[in-house]
């Protein structure tokens, strides 16, 4: 699962990826695969808790290997915090339990159960995947790269997440946790996309996939953390190249491939006001003359109109003849 989970990572592509993305790069990092397999063997080691266990095993997405589950997932943790993804995710696959579930329904309906998630071009997105799952692989999330790529909302990281994650695939995956560990400890400086899945994939032992993933994740989110990464704990300190080094500036994590940057400010942001407007439309539809006090700024009409043009143009809002919004 990416985090803030990142995302795809972080930001996930709003435009479907293309095909041609998807072949495996070479080798191209300093350190020898032996070492990248022992590395992975150590995160994966570490990543089984007490009783078989993985460090966050109340995550419930860890307990299906459902791919609709699991794309759900991800697509929900995009750059949003788990505590709030976990009852969303209860909440969306409640009401929409298969991708037939979801492509039948309107978008509306969607943008509804997706209430409180914020970046709600991400429902529209699963709403438009569910409905290439269904009339192009016969209502079953497909488990190869090329076509999870294709898929609107999918990008690198969420494809291998579902391969990983749902299909227990040979797969690395790279949201921001896992980048910031392969920046930091496996070769002490920032890597290029390329260079990050490369070593990834060098790193997941034979069979392992699942664990892995889920592994490197934890090591990132509970141990490898961007401010003050618990060294003296860490069950690869020996090997990391950064820790090693004294740790010298600047982490080797900053701009590095997965890592997310400073989100911009939210308050008083236009996606503050799409988010407005939309909260507005999921109780009833809003006429043109309340749209600027729906998106909180009634002295701002022009940057009202703006915001409501965009939601519009993105699919999100349907507008009638005398201007008046509604979901779709
Ligand atoms: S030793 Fe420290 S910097 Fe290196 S991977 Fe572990 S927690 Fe991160």
């Amino acid at each position: 699962m990416g985090t803030t989970s990142g995302g795809d990572v972080p930001a996930q592509a709003v435009a479907p990826a293309r095909v041609a993305q998807v072949a495996v790069p070479p080798m191209t990092v300093d350190r020898p695969v032996r070492q990248c397999r022992a590395l992975g063997a150590a995160v994966e080691a570490w990543g089984r808790a007490d009783g078989g266990a993985t460090r966050r095993d109340d995550l419930p997405w860890r307990s299906t290997r459902d791919p609709w589950a699991v794309l759900v997932s991800e697509t929900l943790a995009q750059q949003t915090q788990l505590s709030r993804v976990v009852p969303a995710y209860h909440r969306f696959l409640t009401e929409f339990p298969t991708p037939a579930a979801c492509a039948a329904a309107p978008l509306g309906a969607v943008l509804r159960a997706w209430e409180g998630m914020g970046y709600n071009r991400r429902a529209r997105n699963l709403h438009l995947a569910a409905g290439i799952v269904v009339d192009r692989h016969g209502g079953r999330v497909p488990d190869d790269l090329g076509s999870l790529l294709a898929l609107p909302g999918v990008g690198p990281y969420t494809a291998r997440a579902v391969q990983a994650f749902a299909f227990e695939r040979q797969v690395g995956v790279v949201d921001t946790n896992a980048g910031r560990v392969l920046a930091r400890a496996v070769e002490g400086r920032s890597l290029r996309p390329a260079e990050a899945q490369a070593l990834v994939d060098a790193m997941v032992p034979t069979g392992r996939g699942w664990w892995f993933g889920q592994a490197l994740l934890d090591l990132g989110a509970l141990v490898c953390t961007a401010r003050a990464p618990a060294c003296g704990v860490c069950p690869v300190r020996r090997r990391c190249r950064w820790a090693r080094a004294g740790q010298p500036e600047p982490d080797p994590a900053k701009g590095s491939a997965g890592v997310s940057t400073v989100h911009a400010r939210f308050e008083g942001s236009d996606r503050q006001g799409r988010g407005r407007l939309v909260a507005a439309l999921r109780i009833g539809p809003v006429r043109a003359a309340d749209v600027p006090a729906a998106v909180g700024r009634p002295e701002d009409q022009d940057s009202a109109r703006r915001i409501a043009d965009a939601l519009v143009a993105d699919g999100l809002v349907v507008r009638d003849r005398t201007g008046e919004l509604r979901l779709p």
